[in-house]
């Protein structure tokens, strides 16, 4: 079974962020790492493949600057090969215009069965790109999935809720959108890590994907500081305590 993984490639938030004079995230010159919301989806994937007895882990990634580092870091945890889509004609790239490239590279990788990425990523986060991925690839959509199992050509996940979980099946190829704490990710190994110098990376652009780029970007207009936030509540125990934090964990809807 051949699993492709969605990785994305994202500045390193242990270094203050920059924007540009449009207001984009500053990609140039930043360290990328590969987004620990994909590592779930990587370690999923080696565990759904290892499980299967065949087949291999193979990532997609579309990223500026022919950005590798991410991608190294998935190939350490074991991923095969990856196709990674970088063009400077995207800059600015949209969500659906990330969708459409990432449809195309699930396509250049070949015979993929099962198609994971994150829920969302880590500092775009629109969580829209898996199931536009899915509706372009024109396969079933299963998002949120706090557990993954394939059997008899179908998936079956958990899919978290904010009372439990629901089960969801379909039949393969399918694209599933994995939460983290689905699986622990491994560390890479000295092996792996010097493994992942020499595995294929199939470096392409829109065009050879054969994705039309141009007026699909999105312009950002202006950007402000978050607010700051508010201190808590403070609340002295009179020995009804326990009673305000389970009626607060219940708004939540945590328990
Ligand atoms: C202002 C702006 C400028 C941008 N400039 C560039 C640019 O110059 N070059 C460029 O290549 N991209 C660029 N992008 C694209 C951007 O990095 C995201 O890939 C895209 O917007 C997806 O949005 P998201 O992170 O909200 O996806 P979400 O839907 O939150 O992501 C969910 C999951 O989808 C998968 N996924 C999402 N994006 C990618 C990806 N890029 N590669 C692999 N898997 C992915 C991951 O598994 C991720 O966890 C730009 C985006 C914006 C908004």
């Amino acid at each position: 079974m051949n699993v492709v993984v969605c990785v994305k490639q994202i500045p390193d938030p242990a270094v203050p962020g920059e924007l540009t004079s449009d207001h984009r995230l500053k990609r140039d010159g930043a360290k990328a790492i590969l987004d620990e919301s994909d590592s779930y989806g990587v370690e999923m994937a080696l565990q759904l493949v290892d499980k299967a007895g065949s087949g291999e882990v193979i990532l997609v990634s579309m990223a500026p600057n022919g950005e590798v580092s991410g991608l190294r870091q998935a190939l350490a945890m074991g991923a095969a090969r990856a196709v990674l889509v970088s063009d400077d004609a995207l800059a600015g790239a949209d969500a659906l215009t990330t969708s459409k490239i990432l449809a195309k590279a699930v396509e250049r990788a070949g015979g993929a069965d099962l198609v994971l990425a994150a829920t969302e990523s880590s500092d775009g986060y629109t969580g829209t790109v898996p199931a536009q991925v899915a509706e372009l690839l024109g396969w079933p959509s299963l998002t949120f999935a706090k557990q993954v199992d394939i059997a008899d050509g179908k998936v079956t996940i958990q899919r978290q809720t904010e009372a439990g979980y629901d089960v969801v099946e379909a039949s393969l190829p399918a694209v599933v959108s994995v939460t983290a704490g689905v699986v622990e990710p491994r560390y890479p190994s000295f092996k792996g890590i010097m493994a992942a110098k020499s595995k294929p990376v199939d470096q392409v652009t829109a065009s050879d994907l054969g994705v039309a780029t141009g007026a699909t970007g999105q312009e950002i207009t202006a950007v402000t500081q978050a607010p700051e936030r508010q201190a808590g509540e403070k609340i002295e125990d009179d020995g009804t305590g326990f009673e305000r934090v389970v009626a607060f964990l219940e708004d939540l809807k945590v328990i």
